[in-house]
């Protein structure tokens, strides 16, 4: 579920929509939460296997460290990349607003932390565009990713947080350990999808 205060713009032809904040967004807001609406979709379902509904899941929807794919039943799912995006997936599976987002800007988010699985080409303008975004991105930003996801959680429990009430109870319980200290912060190396080990 996406933060209440967004809605969906045209941007241009090429680019498509995009999510626009209506109202200023503070740090450490969570702006995305995977609630118990969302649309689970694993490989092997019936439903990835017909190609005529595999290409809209592929396209928006974004894949878990175990391989599920999540296709969000509300407008989450027309977020934009950028290279330097203002909210990051967390280890939690939450997005969070990693800096001020103020009204009438749009909400970005970084596609090589959702284990999208062909390269991407990126001309997002920013002075830290990667060009190509993809699966190696988790090796070479996960600390940069960390760096800036645990800041905006620290600011968590000072702003508001309407999407609060919709993360699961597992997750709700390791972040609020995390806040109070007694449970160890979780990496965003944790989404990173685990390729099976299994040997036939
Ligand atoms: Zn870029």
């Amino acid at each position: 579920m996406l933060h209440p205060d967004t809605e969906l713009r045209t941007i241009n032809p090429r680019i498509g929509c995009g999510i626009f904040a209506t109202a200023d967004i503070p740090r450490g807001t969570i702006v995305y939460a995977k609630d118990a609406m969302e649309i689970i979709v694993f490989e092997e379902d019936m439903l990835y296997r017909d190609k005529k509904y595999r290409e809209h899941i592929k396209k928006y929807s974004y894949t878990e460290a175990d391989g599920s794919k999540v296709l969000s039943w509300d407008l989450a799912k027309y977020v934009n990349h950028a290279c330097d995006s203002n909210t990051l997936s967390t280890g939690y599976g939450f997005e969070i607003a990693v800096r001020d987002i103020v009204k009438g800007e749009q909400i970005t988010d970084d596609y090589g932390m959702l284990n999208i699985e062909c390269m991407m080409s990126c001309e997002c303008g920013s002075l830290f565009c990667r060009k190509n975004i993809g699966v190696n991105d988790f090796a070479t930003s996960v600390d940069n990713w960390d760096r800036r996801v645990q800041a905006a959680i620290d600011c968590l429990p000072d702003v508001a947080q309407p999407l609060l009430g919709y993360l699961n109870g597992e997750t709700r319980s390791l972040l609020e350990g995390y806040l109070v200290g007694s449970h160890d912060y979780r990496s965003v190396s944790e989404l990173e999808r685990r390729i099976s080990q299994n040997i036939a």
